[in-house]
């Protein structure tokens, strides 16, 4: 009997009528099956592909053991169903295919990318399972399939040296510019043109060694010379006796996305200097004011030493307002390579420019540096964290002033063993929710209405990471429960740890 069915065990509805429209697309007939039905092995004779809850799948495997469901000699693929996303909203990380799967499938996702990954787990099972020569075989039954995905795909030749390409769908062709024709025989690189030095083609190289999946984000070339970001996912492909014969690719365009996050930063930076220029022109208002009234109390004056005097204060808070420029002019000095600063210093160009409004909205600042070495980074980026987390303690304090608290010291982190800094900025303000904790990285999460623009904190996350550092938090509303002590106090505390030698491990990495 041929098996032409696709069997359903998903508890979400909406995931499940996602699939089960998918199914027609396979060319396939979609089966609902419920946990008991699932142990009748009657009702699996048709069916080639089991889509299943990872608990259900896991379950289902136990079960039946390896042979149960290889009637005819043929297998079923089973296939875990795990979710994409974190209870917080944020996106999991693709996981790899383990035993006794046959593919993993994250949802939600799109319709198209869900087809996308489906047409290849198919592919490569019937590959694996049917009794034909090569997948090149099998790749004439499920091209009709791979020509209605709108995710571009491609199969390359894992038994020729230099993996040269047997097919691409109109989807790929389309993305890239190029004709199957021209493209049949080549290796895939050509995409990349002259732009070889990224770190993703070396995990690439590593997964096609070592005949694993892998997913990657590359720069690629179009036929035109346009570049885009392509977000590739390889699987490998093998014949009956477990041999790896292709790999196959599923190739996204993804740089809306990526020039979306762009934009994103680019503005937090820009909201950044613009909430910096206010501040500034706060602190040089007042020394200018009295430079202005000081110059006309010095004109109206006869006497010479009156005058002086005058003058000589003018002089004063003139040279405040210089001093104040130039911490300016050195808090946005971009640094695009890394380089060595103490930790105390990034701290202090941070506070000075905060110092006069701090004083006035009666918010008390607490600053203790102990001994450590200096941090290798990128100095603009790091201040614009330590920047933000000030920024952030002080709104919290906005209503009713507190302490402002900011440490460094040295700190080894436990897991590692990295040697590095630890930066505390803690407040006595509002504390936050729950909620606000869990969201807290989150683009575009604020409680500050038109105030915030809740991407400091989502910035400042991406900066920790790629300098290989960690962002920790612990917060306390008024009044809220707290085994650690009775009184009523809020506020929040945030640690950054920095390793000594962060981004320049990074530089080095990418060279090799
Ligand atoms: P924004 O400051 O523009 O709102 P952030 O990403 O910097 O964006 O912060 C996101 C949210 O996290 C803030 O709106 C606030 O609710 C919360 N938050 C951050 N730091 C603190 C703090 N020190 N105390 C209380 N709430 C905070
Ligand atoms: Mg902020």
């Amino acid at each position: 009997m041929k098996r032409r069915q696709l069997a359903i065990s998903i508890a979400d509805p909406i995931s499940r009528r996602l699939v089960e429209g998918i199914a027609a697309q396979l060319e396939m007939e979609p089966i609902a099956l419920d946990t008991a039905e699932l142990q009748q092995p009657r009702r699996l004779d048709a069916v080639e592909i089991l889509l299943a809850d990872e608990c259900i799948a896991r379950k289902f495997a136990e079960a039946t053991g390896d042979f149960e469901y290889r009637r005819d000699g043929l297998h079923m693929a089973l296939v875990a169903v795990t979710a994409s996303m974190s209870a917080e909203g944020t996106v999991l990380p693709k996981r790899e295919v383990e035993q006794p799967f046959a593919g993993i499938l994250p949802l939600p996702q799109t319709p198209s990318a869900v087809l996308a990954q489906l047409s290849v787990i198919l592919y490569a099972h019937r590959a694996y399972v049917q009794r034909y020569e090569s997948a090149l075989e099998e790749l004439s039954l499920n091209r009709r399939i791979f020509q209605s995905v709108t995710s571009g795909i491609s199969v390359a030749d894992a038994m020729a040296d230099e993996f040269p390409l047997v097919y691409v769908n109109p989807a790929f062709e389309v993305m890239t510019g190029y004709s199957l024709e021209e493209i049949v025989g080549k290796n895939c690189r050509f995409l990349q043109q002259w732009d070889r030095d990224q770190q993703g083609l070396t995990a690439i190289r590593d997964a096609l060694r070592e005949r694993r999946e892998v997913t990657v984000v590359i720069r690629n070339y179009r036929k035109d010379g346009a570049a885009f970001w392509n977000e590739l996912s390889l699987s490998p492909i093998r014949d009956r006796n477990g041999m790896v014969t292709h790999f196959v690719g599923i190739q996204n365009d993804v740089t809306a996305r990526i020039a979306f996050e762009d934009a994103l930063r680019e503005s937090e930076k820009l909201a950044a200097v613009g909430r910096l220029a206010a501040s500034i022109a706060h602190e040089i208002n007042n020394p200018l004011a009295s430079v202005t009234n000081l110059l006309y109390l010095a004109r109206r004056e006869k006497g010479d030493t009156a005058r002086d005097d005058f003058l000589r204060i003018a002089e004063q808070e003139l040279s405040r307002v210089s001093q104040l420029t130039a911490q300016s002019l050195r808090f946005y000095k971009q640094s695009t390579r890394p380089h060595a600063i103490q930790p105390g210093d990034l701290i202090t160009a941070v506070l000075d420019v905060y110092t006069a409004k701090m004083s006035k909205q009666r918010m008390v600042l607490e600053r203790r540096d102990a001994p450590c070495q200096p941090v290798v980074c990128l100095e603009s980026e790091v201040r614009q964290v330590i920047s933000n987390l000030v920024r952030n303690a002080m709104d919290a304090m906005w209503s009713s002033g507190g302490r402002l608290i900011v440490r460094s010291r040295e700190a080894t982190e436990w897991r590692s063993g990295r040697r590095g800094v630890v930066i505390t900025v803690a407040d006595t303000g509002s504390g936050m929710s729950r909620e606000t904790r869990d969201r807290l990285y989150t683009a575009f999460y604020t409680t500050k209405g038109i105030g915030g623009t809740g991407l400091g904190l989502w910035v400042s996350s991406g900066i920790v990471q790629r300098h290989y550092g960690r962002l920790l938090v612990k917060s306390r509303q008024r009044g809220q429960a707290d085994n650690s002590s009775s009184c009523g106090s809020a506020g929040t505390v945030f640690l950054l740890y920095l390793p000594y030698e962060g981004i320049g491990e990074a530089r080095v990495s990418a060279a090799d």
